[in-house]
């Protein structure tokens, strides 16, 4: 009731905005992680670490819109080439532009298994154009991925969550025909993954495997330090290229992102958030030469050709403004600082939890940090899956992340669904020490 009142007494603005909006927009949200309990904040100023909303509250952003504002939010320098190039030329021209090259050339020079790169849309499309990609090169048919994991929301990869005590999948209008030739394996579980690309061997082969190589939600139920390596030698195997989806991970956990912290080579890479600073259109295929060149081809050739495509893919605008931002991001050497808040942060947790009792988990890999307090911490997707057949669980864990994202946000602090930390290179240690107080409270 006390966070209840808070949001009354202080954010009329953003409950006048948020009843105008469901008139218009269906549930009055259009951002999946703009969470909306009791309504949803209305911002009108973004700035480094902090959000400010309509109201005039001040919060501590960390929820980084859900992960590509690395530099933090709005950072002038980015914003200042943005502004130039808006000038010259405008957004779109549909033709070539040099920051497309210049964007692709450092993105190559930072990522192992990058050699190419194909900008498009969104991590969606990127995922589908993955997957196309894979299936043109191999002309074989199955992916797999990993339960639990979050590749977009194309019908053949949406997130394989059952609705609880009903069985039928949280995404609906999806013929089972679109998922047909996508199987899942449990996270860590090598021995499923290898039969499943034996079985599929006698029925058409397995084109890729797909994961988040810090594990499914990038990160929230990790894999184990080897597993990347294991899964790159069964792919091997069995003639199967392996996809790291690395819309979150990518230039996060350092410019050549997880595939260079882990020390394995995918052969498909697929990019967004980060790879565009936080401005539109933050999607791209990267990878092998020889596979990358599957996109080429097509109508008056005699190559298959992988088609993708897109209006506003590779548009002058997002490429200057990814190309900045990966560059400050290099000067600034964005993702060890923001790591190191978030190292800060999660310890700082530790002992908030540590001495007051709490039965909260704090973890973190770099600038991406876990807080669980919406009941016990299950690593493994399948015993998460098992307890939410039990009756309402599902629902009640649901609801205790959405009173502690409004809790959080009562004290000043916007988290990704009450449950996931953003750090960035704004967040000095004064503002991670702020925001253990405000935690603490
Ligand atoms: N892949 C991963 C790992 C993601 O976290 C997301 C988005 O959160 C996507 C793909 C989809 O990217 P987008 O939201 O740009 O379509």
């Amino acid at each position: 009731p006390k966070v209840l009142r808070w949001f009354e007494q202080k954010c009329a603005g953003s409950k006048r905005l948020a009843e105008q909006a469901k008139a218009v927009i269906p549930g009055g949200v259009q951002h999946n992680l703009a969470f909306n309990h009791p309504f949803p904040l209305a911002i009108r100023q973004a700035e480094g670490a902090y959000l400010t909303d309509v109201d005039g509250n001040r919060y501590i952003d960390f929820l980084q819109a859900g992960g590509p504002t690395l530099l933090g939010s709005n950072h002038p320098a980015v914003r200042q080439k943005v502004h130039e190039l808006i000038d010259e030329c405008g957004p779109v021209t549909g033709l070539l532009h040099e920051y497309e090259v210049k964007l692709a050339e450092l993105v190559c020079s930072h990522m192992p298994g990058v050699e190419m790169l194909r900008l498009l849309g969104s991590g969606t499309e990127a995922v589908m154009g993955a997957v196309r990609l894979a299936r043109t090169y191999t002309r074989k048919k199955w992916i797999i991925k990993v339960g639990g994991a979050y590749h977009g929301w194309s019908d053949q990869l949406v997130y394989g969550m059952r609705l609880p005590n009903t069985g039928r999948m949280e995404a609906t209008g999806i013929p089972r025909g679109a998922t047909g030739h996508t199987q899942e394996c449990l996270p860590n579980d090598l021995d499923a993954l290898r039969r499943k690309l034996q079985l599929n061997r006698l029925r058409g082969g397995t084109a890729a495997v797909l994961l988040e190589p810090l594990g499914p939600e990038s990160g929230t139920r990790p894999v184990h330090a080897g597993y990347n390596a294991e899964v790159r030698k069964l792919c091997d195997e069995f003639g199967a290229l392996l996809i790291f989806d690395e819309v979150v991970t990518g230039f996060r956990i350092g410019m050549g992102g997880a595939q260079a912290y882990f020390g394995v080579r995918p052969d498909i890479t697929v990019l967004g958030k980060c790879l565009t600073g936080g401005y539109p259109m933050a999607g791209a295929i990267g990878g092998r030469k020889d596979v990358m060149m599957s996109l080429v081809g097509g109508i008056g050739t005699t190559s298959r050709r992988a088609f993708v495509g897109g209006t506003l893919s590779a548009n002058p605008l997002s490429c200057v403004a990814g190309y900045h931002a990966l560059r400050e991001a290099e000067r600034s050497n964005a993702a060890v600082v923001a790591g190191r808040a978030g190292d800060r942060l999660r310890l700082g947790l530790e002992e908030i939890i540590r001495r007051r009792g709490l039965p909260y988990v704090a973890y973190n890999m770099g600038s991406i940090v876990h807080l669980q307090t919406s009941g016990v911490l299950l690593l493994d997707t399948s015993s998460l899956w098992k307890l939410f057949k039990v009756k309402d669980e599902a629902r009640r864990r649901k609801h205790m992340m959405e009173e502690m994202g409004a809790a959080y946000t009562a004290h000043g602090l916007v988290t990704l669904a009450g449950s996931r930390i953003y750090t960035s290179l704004a967040d000095t240690d004064d503002v991670i020490d702020d925001a253990l107080n405000r935690f603490d409270d």
